[in-house]
Formats: C-alpha cells, structure tokens, sequence
C-alpha cells in the first residue's frame, strides 16, 4: 500500500520541528529547502560581527535527518502549490516546475528582507537574514577598516568609519552592539594608521524607543547600555533616503559607506501559491489547528503564517515557528495513525531576550524583567541549547569562552570571490608592469 506523503516546504523552525514530529509516522516525508543547511538565524549577528563563523550557525539538513528513515531532504526552490492536484512545484540547479505530490503539506518559508517599498535601498543597504547576507556584511565591516588603513586622504576615513544600522528592533540592537565591542576592543591594536575606535556606530530607527516589542524599562536599560558602548542612537525620525553616500535622516545626510538594513520583513510567496486570505503584512491566515481554510491538509506555520492569540498576531519569533511546526506534525501524525487530536494551537510564550555587547542581556518573561550579566547568561544558555546539535554547542560554548576571555573572534576572513579576482589581477598586472620596465 502506497505510504502517506507528508511535503513539508522549508527547513528553518518550524519545517524542521514538523518533520522531527513525524519521525515516528507511517508515512514518506519529504523536505524541501532553497539551502542544503537548517540556519540558526538569532546569531546571524555574531557571524556578521566575526564572533562566529558561518559553519556555527548552521547545519546540513541532510545530516541532522541522518537516522530518520522516513524523512527524504530535497534541495530545490519551491515555486508554486496546485490546490486541486495536490502536489508542489520546485525548481533545482537544471530543472523547473518540477512537481512532487503530497497529501498533507506543511508551508514554512519564513520571511524575506522588506525595504518597504524602497528596494532600491538593498544595493546600498544589505539586510541579515541569510549566511550569504551575514558573510557579505562582515566582508563589508572589515573591508572599511582596511579601505581606511591604506586611504592617505583622512577625510574619507570619516566615510569609512561610520556604520549605521537601519531599525532598532533585536537585530539592530545586537548588531550595533556588536560592532561597537568590535572596534572599541578587538581591533584597537591592530591599526596603524587609523584608530579603530573612532568609528562611528549610529543605530537610527522611527520608533521612539530600542526593542519596541520589550517593556519600556527594559528598552530604556538597553538604550542605556548602547550608549554606554559608544553607539549613537537616532530615534523618532524614518530615514528619508539610503544612497551610496550613507543616509538622510531628519533632514541631516550621514556620510557612510556601511549601512545595514536591519528594519523590515515581508513574508514569503505561500499566500499567493495557495490564493488563500492573507494578512495586511502578506502572511497567511491560518485557522486554530494551522490549516487554511476549506483545506484540512494545507499547514502554514511560522513566520509566514499569521494568528491571532488573546486578540494579537502572534510574533515573528523562533519560539512560534517551532512550537507550530511541533503541532502540525502531530496533528498530521493524529490524522494517519487515527490517535486523538490534539486542541487548535496555543502559543506557550517563554519570554524575550536580546543581546547587548559583552555580558549584557534583556530578558522579559512574564512579569520578571531582568537586565545585565544574569540576563546575559541566560541568554548565552537558552541560544546553546536551541543550537541544532551537540557539535554546534560545544564549538560555540568554546568560541563564547574564548572572545569572552581574549576578545578574539572566530572569523575575520576577508571571503569576497570578486575582491580576491580584482586583487589577483591588478597584482598580475602590477608584477607585468614590473617585468616591461625591468
Ligand atoms: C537576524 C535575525 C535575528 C533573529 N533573532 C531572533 C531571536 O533572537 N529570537 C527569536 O525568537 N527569533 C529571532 N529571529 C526570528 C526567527 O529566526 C524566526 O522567527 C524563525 O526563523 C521563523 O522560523 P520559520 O520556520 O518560519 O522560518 P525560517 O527559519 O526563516 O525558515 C524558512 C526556511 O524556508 C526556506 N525557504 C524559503 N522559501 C523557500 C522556497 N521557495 N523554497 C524552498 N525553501 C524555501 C528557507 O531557506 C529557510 O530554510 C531572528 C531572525 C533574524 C533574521
């Protein structure tokens, strides 16, 4: 007898937590992902501010369903769903629309970078939501200070400098935060012509506070402790402009040849793939048991899906993504197995932190509101423990040790394909020029 097929589109949180929630059904899984790696985006920071490397962050998928034999991993870029026919549509290196049937499908493609209808904005802008975005705004940050290094004429050092961060949510928070420990401390002695510390950190937002989605005291602890660090921060006013000459804000251009775009998200195509109602935002409403109406089979979870909980949208978090993905497994295993069915989705929320710089944490759950060294260790522990696998945690915990201790990072790699093509050709064609005159 043909076995159920379970498609699940997208290996982040949730299609991960959905897949692992299957491994114990009678039935074909099947997980398809544009990347070959489940990504641990809350640390992406780290990799963009050289903490970490790329591969501590993320891992093959294919290896973390190694012994689940009922799980299938295809890598390929979903491209479309036929309702009616039952089946996905995804494209790979040499092939399009290929399709592949299901009977239960779960949909968790997460969100995209949104420049709110300014996306000219992302040449200037880069955003944070990929291993690619994280590796070139690292590329982007180092290449500054070396541009700086060699610039004879220090009125483009100012330029170099300066970084800005767009969007004072957790990732522009922690971003900034980051950068600051990065020039204040691991760079200081390593320059000799310009002094690292001089660069200027501006975290520029329209919201009138840091971390809107935290209690007033906390954002106000946070803000405090950015300051603290040396990042200016702009608050009140939306940026009227992004160009390759840096930023106008409130009317007063910032010249900088970094900004990064850590504002706004718009979720993924699911809503039109499927032509079911969405949100203002794009995200799919889903029912309580995350099925789209009219479509018992249908599951949209995570970032992509939107529901409401005691009157509000849930968040955009992890904590969401995984908590729904764990519920559309079993609901799916109930319906195969013909077990009980478990009550429509209820988010348990577990509280909200962020990172600020060097053993400094928010931390909000319930009424407990906590900042400083406590929260920070809190932090660094529940982050290990969501880490995918044990290998991670340990390289991680040991990285954490070690730039706590030293303040040195991980990677600060230079890894910029076309840099390295243009330096070997002006070296080739330096050391021809010297041949000629010889
Ligand atoms: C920089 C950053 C920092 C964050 N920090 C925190 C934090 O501190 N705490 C917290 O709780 N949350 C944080 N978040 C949010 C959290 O990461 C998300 O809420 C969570 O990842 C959502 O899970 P998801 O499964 O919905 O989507 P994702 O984890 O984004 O996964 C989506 C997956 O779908 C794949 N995909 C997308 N489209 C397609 C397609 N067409 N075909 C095939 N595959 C596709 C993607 O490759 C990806 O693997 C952060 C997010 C970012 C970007």
């Amino acid at each position: 007898m043909a076995r159920t097929k379970v498609v699940i589109v997208g290996a982040g949180f949730g299609g991960l937590a959905a897949a692992k929630a299957l491994r114990k059904t009678p039935a074909s899984v099947v997980l398809i992902d544009r990347t070959n790696h489940h990504l641990f985006e809350p640390l992406l920071y780290q990799v963009a501010t050289s903490v970490l490397t790329p591969g501590q962050i993320a891992s093959p998928i294919r290896a973390i369903f190694r012994r689940q034999k009922n799980a299938t991993v295809i890598l390929g870029e979903v491209t479309g769903v036929d309702k009616d026919k039952k089946c996905v549509f995804f494209s790979d290196a040499d092939r399009e629309n290929v399709p592949i049937p299901y009977d239960y499908l779960v949909l968790a493609t997460g969100v995209t970078q949104s420049y709110f209808g300014h996306n000219e904005y992302a040449q200037y802008a880069p955003g944070l939501k990929t291993l690619v975005d994280a590796v070139a705004v690292r590329n982007k940050v180092l290449q500054a200070f070396e541009q700086a290094e060699a610039e004879e004429d220090p009125s483009r050092h100012r330029d170099l400098l300066t970084f800005i961060l767009v969007g004072a949510g957790p990732t522009g928070v922690e971003m900034s935060a980051a950068l600051a420990v990065l020039v204040r401390s691991t760079l200081q002695s390593e320059f000799r012509r310009i002094d690292p510390a001089s660069a200027r950190v501006v975290l520029v937002d329209m919201a009138p506070r840091v971390l809107p989605t935290f209690s007033e005291d906390l954002s106000t602890a946070a803000k405090e402790r950015l300051q603290k660090l040396g990042v200016e921060v702009r608050l009140g006013h939306s940026v009227d402009l992004i160009d390759a000459d840096g930023i106008i804000v409130a009317g007063e251009r910032i010249f900088s040849k970094t900004v990064i775009w850590t504002a706004g998200v718009a979720p993924s195509p699911a809503g039109k793939w499927l032509n079911v109602d969405t949100d203002r935002a794009g995200r799919v409403r889903v029912q309580p048991d995350l099925t789209v109406p009219a479509h018992p089979e249908i599951f949209v979870v995570g970032d992509t899906a939107s529901l409401d909980q005691n009157g509000k949208p849930l968040p955009g978090v992890a904590q969401v993504a995984l908590q729904q993905g764990r519920y559309a497994g079993k609901l799916i295993h109930s319906h195969i197995v013909g077990g009980s069915t478990p009550k429509p989705f209820k988010y348990f929320d577990k509280g909200n932190m962020a990172v600020v710089g060097k053993g400094f944490a928010v931390l909000q759950t319930g009424k407990i509101h906590l900042s400083g060294f406590s929260a920070w260790l809190a932090w660094a522990a529940v982050h290990l423990e969501f880490l995918t696998t044990s290998s991670l945690r340990v390289s991680v915990f040991v990285q954490w040790v070690w730039t706590y201790v030293t303040g040195q990072r991980g990677s600060r790699l230079i890894v910029n394909h076309h840099g390295s093509d243009k330096g070997t050709r002006s070296a080739a064609a330096s050391l021809g020029t010297v041949a000629v005159t010889k």
